[in-house]
């Protein structure tokens, strides 16, 4: 089941072209109080899926006439995984992966709607796009093991993890605000399937950056998902981000960025510029040595 938030809070069920709204039926479940409609929703799995199937009849909008928003717009964190595929790990000249960097947070309030405008912070720094594949926690873990942890998941999405280089901590290069679009829906886990053969493809301006599958992450969602429940509590909607294959690069002013994902669809948003100011910190330089610009 394909699951989107859209306009003002509302949830829905896509099909194809089109949308079924089931906001209401959603709100009528027991959740805790000041969530997000998808996190009502999360909160209630596994009963959610068999209550939303007989929704599913109701009435559908055209997909068209609404507004995409993030699919679950408060996650309680947003965890990501530093470097989590061999070839780029080489092509930022690093010698260490996930299994020595554990992993690291993104704020949530740096999260960006699918068709939503990446703002570029800085006139002198260099930003580069990050193209993943996210999954959604469905439920509260910790402590999990390897064997019980895709049970834990609730859904997939795409996420860009936006990102200035450079020598500042990584929580801080990678949570200006609108540095994290993600979308444009989530997929549950019982129709995605298994998370270890996923095609990836990123695109910037229409030419084609990164092209990986999942197959060949480091740290599978299983095993990535089973250390960070090792770490901290992972709450229903909590977001973990697997990491980014090579062909990351420059992006700026006037770019646009595509990532596809099979089984999920296409997330698609513009680079702006506009109110940038010069870089008030000195990391420009330091840190992992990027990759060229592509040619
Ligand atoms: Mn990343």
């Amino acid at each position: 089941m394909k699951l989107a938030t859209f306009d003002n809070d509302r949830v829905g069920i896509v099909t194809g072209e089109r949308i079924i709204d089931v906001t209401d039926q959603v709100r009528a479940l027991p959740h805790s109080s000041g969530v997000s409609t998808m996190r009502a929703l999360i909160q209630n799995w596994p009963v959610s899926g068999g209550a939303l199937t007989e929704f599913a009849a109701g009435v559908s909008r055209d997909l068209s006439e609404v507004q995409l928003q993030v699919p679950v717009p408060d996650p309680t964190k947003i965890i990501a995984a530093p470097v989590n595929y061999a070839d780029h790990m080489n092509e930022m000249n690093e010698s260490s992966h996930v299994s020595s960097l554990g992993i690291f947070l993104k704020a949530p309030s740096s999260l960006l709607a699918h068709d939503g405008i990446i703002q570029l912070p800085y006139t002198d720094r260099r930003f580069d796009q990050e193209g993943e594949l996210a999954l959604i926690v469905g439920r509260r873990a910790r402590h999990v093991s390897v064997d019980d942890a895709l049970d834990y998941v609730f859904g997939y999405t795409g996420l860009l993890d936006i990102t200035m280089r450079g020598g500042e901590d990584r929580s801080t290069r990678k949570s200006f605000e609108t540095f994290t679009p993600m979308g444009p829906w989530l997929v549950t886990s019982d129709e995605f399937g298994s998370p270890e053969d996923v095609d990836l493809q990123c695109s910037v301006s229409g030419r084609m950056r990164q092209k990986a599958n999942t197959c060949d992450l480091i740290w599978g969602v299983a095993k990535l998902l089973a250390y960070v429940s090792s770490v901290m509590t992972l709450e229903p909607g909590d977001v973990i981000t697997t990491g980014t294959p090579a062909g990351v690069g420059p992006i700026n002013d006037g770019d646009e960025i595509e990532l596809q994902l099979s089984g999920i669809g296409r997330l698609a948003v513009a680079v702006r510029a506009a109110n940038a100011v010069p870089c008030p910190t000195n990391g420009a330089g330091k840190g992992p040595v990027p990759p060229p610009p592509p040619a």
